[in-house]
């Protein structure tokens, strides 16, 4: 029972699957108060006769499994630890219900800093990447536990509920209006994200619908400069990187400035301070919804590989960039590899460490990885094996020893010494 991963060490238990998660919770942004019950659909991986869930500082209720108490249960340390009267053998499925209270807030670590709940001025979000998922539902948070999602959220009238999936109906119930949303696509426990606050909705045109749900007075230059070339961004990156992996697309503008964006499956978060025309506000929404492709629908399977994440969205800035017109992907590509040049080189991109996993050398030079690779296949093949990997393993988890496999089968050729170079060592290669 112990954590599964050792850059969120004490997270998640390798001896059950979540399958599916039905959240019903009850919010008001009046005192932070959330009243909530989560079902929990589990596979047993091994003979199970205990197990342990993540949830961090909300108080447990009661705990039910297949509709009855457990022979026992304690929760500290942010662990739901449950002993189970009968045991479930290997593959045997079972319903885990907690019913559960509290006022949420982020989950502050020394190594990772602060995720998860977080309360605004007036509102709500949730930034969870890497270990702020059990601020706010019971979860096995390990990012290679996939699963399929049903949210029911009441909230008082006025707010706006955005959740990380497909709107299903709203329903007014007293003073306050029960969001149902439903995601299908199977995704990790970071990726789900709660979002509530004073907003209107403007529907944008495209393959999927879009929509950016903000504070009513964002429009004007600044946004038509970023979040109104979405559409475009959309196709284009459906044009390199193969058809949208989810079922819609919500981009919420807090009315609260934020320091930093955020993805989470089939929305992103930006603060109204990202409504601005500039290459670093364009390149971050352009960042965001490259991730749909690149860490949502494809997963790491550790948290030691996000440079298939960050490297791959840092790519997708530079090849927008190219294609709005502006600095070309080969210009961004040595300008950044100039400035990474300028830095200490002992990084070691496919195992930084848990301190580094969000350094900007991450980003960079995972993005430069691609490139060089780009330059040694060329970008035919290159395009080609980007939507090969997106399509092979959307809606699954992978390690960097898969995408460099993927690579050498797609292309028939050994590219282990560019590989080795850039992921590999700590000293920075030539760019080709
Ligand atoms: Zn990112």
């Amino acid at each position: 029972m112990t954590g599964t991963d050792p850059y969120v060490p004490g997270h998640g238990d390798a001896s059950y699957d979540v399958l599916h998660y039905d959240l019903r919770l009850d919010y008001k942004p009046d005192g932070n108060r959330l009243d909530a019950e989560a079902t929990l659909r589990c596979r047993a991986v091994d003979d199970l006769t205990r197990m342990r869930i993540d949830l961090h500082d909300l108080r447990v209720a009661r705990v039910t499994v297949n509709g009855r108490a457990p022979a026992r249960y304690t929760h500290r340390g942010g662990a739901l630890a449950i002993w189970l009267a009968d045991q479930i053998g290997a593959g045997g499925e079972l319903d885990v219900r907690v019913k559960y209270s509290g006022k949420p807030s982020v989950l502050r670590t020394r190594t990772l800093g602060d995720a998860g709940w977080e309360e605004l001025t007036d509102g709500v979000i949730v930034a969870a990447q890497p270990h702020g998922a059990p601020t706010w539902f019971p979860c096995n948070d390990r990012p290679d536990n996939k699963a399929s999602y049903d949210f029911t959220v009441s909230a008082p009238t006025g707010y706006h509920v955005a959740m990380s999936g497909e709107p299903v109906d709203t329903t007014p119930r007293g003073s306050s209006v029960v969001w149902r949303y439903r995601q299908d696509a199977p995704m990790a426990t970071y990726l789900a994200t709660c979002q509530i606050g004073r907003y209107a909705v403007i529907e944008q045109d495209g393959p999927v619908p879009l929509r950016v749900v903000a504070p009513t007075d964002v429009a004007g230059d600044g946004f038509d400069a970023t979040f109104g070339r979405q559409p475009e961004m959309l196709r284009f990156f459906e044009s390199v990187f193969g058809p949208y992996p989810f079922a819609c697309y919500t981009t919420v503008i807090t009315d609260d400035d934020l320091e930093i964006p955020l993805e989470s499956q089939s929305l992103s978060t930006f603060g109204r301070n990202f409504c601005a025309d500039s290459w670093d506000t364009v390149r971050l929404v352009a960042h965001e919804l490259a991730h749909q492709w690149f860490g949502n629908a494809v997963t790491l399977r550790r948290w030691q590989d996000i440079w298939l994440h960050e490297g791959f969205a840092c790519y997708a800035e530079w090849l927008w960039s190219e294609e709005s017109g502006d600095d070309s992907a080969d210009e961004r590509a040595r300008h950044y590899y100039d400035r990474l040049a300028d830095k200490d080189e002992d990084l070691v991109l496919a195992d930084p460490g848990p301190e580094l996993m969000f350094d900007d050398r991450v980003y960079k030079r995972g993005a430069l990885t691609l490139h060089a690779l780009r330059a040694e296949i060329g970008s035919e093949a290159f395009f080609g094996l980007l939507q090969s990997w997106v399509k092979e393993n959307t809606g699954g988890s992978v390690t960097t020893e898969d995408f460099v496999a993927h690579c050498q089968q797609e292309t028939g050729r050994s590219l282990t010494g560019l590989f080795d170079a850039w992921l590999f060592q700590t000293d920075l290669p030539e760019l080709p």
